[in-house]
């Protein structure tokens, strides 16, 4: 840091969602205690898709951070899925499946990265994503976001950029969002617990 002011980076979005959409998600977002292990609490967003109508308004709250920003969006396995294929029909972009290793057939791009206990592997396949497009990487969920720096280091190396990153929820405990700032995009959650 020079002068002792803070670098430039836009690290986090002036946007936010209303506050009527973030109480209806709040008494519909069940948390579970000590799932899948003690210690975890658990969010299960399963019950938005009981409800298309606050499945829409959902979608129109995260495309509205990404509008006329993104040339494609890639989601993460397995519950980036369910927001983030909406959003790139939205916007007419492109989507991408970010995948666990194993899962898609060649050729590959593929990203390792360490786990609490061990190490894990993203994948994508190969020329999906184009050399200079302005990527949004979408997930439900950020926690500590081992997965999703994983998945900006996939794109980098593909080229492309990473503009912004989109989750439903941020949990602000686990500081996720300090592990991305280094990726200088715009981070949004629509709400945080
Ligand atoms: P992380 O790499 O730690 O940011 O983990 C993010 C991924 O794990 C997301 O795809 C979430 O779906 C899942 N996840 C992590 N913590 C939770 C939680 N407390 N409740 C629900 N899903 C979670």
């Amino acid at each position: 840091m020079e002068n002792g002011k803070s670098p430039a980076i836009k690290s986090t979005n002036s946007k936010m969602a209303s506050q009527e959409l973030i109480s209806k998600l709040e008494n519909t977002i069940e948390n579970i205690a000590d799932f899948p292990i003690p210690g975890i609490q658990f969010k299960d967003i399963s019950p938005i898709f009981l409800d298309p109508q606050l499945y829409e308004e959902v979608i129109e709250d995260l495309v509205a951070f990404s509008k006329g920003k993104i040339d494609a969006v890639c989601g993460i396995e397995s519950r980036g899925y369910l927001f983030g294929i909406a959003i790139a029909v939205a916007l007419q972009v492109p989507f991408i499946l970010i995948r666990k290793k194993g899962k898609l057939p060649p050729p590959l791009v593929s990203e390792k990265y360490d786990l609490e206990y061990g190490s894990a592997e993203i994948e994508t396949r190969k020329g999906q994503i184009k050399k200079g497009q302005r990527i949004l990487i979408h997930d439900d969920l950020l926690a500590t976001g081992g997965t999703t720096e994983a998945a900006a280091k996939l794109v980098k190396k593909q080229g492309a950029k990473v503009v912004q990153f989109s989750f439903l929820i941020g949990l602000k405990d686990l500081k996720g969002e300090e592990r991305l700032k280094r990726f200088n995009a715009e981070i949004y959650h629509t709400l945080e617990y």
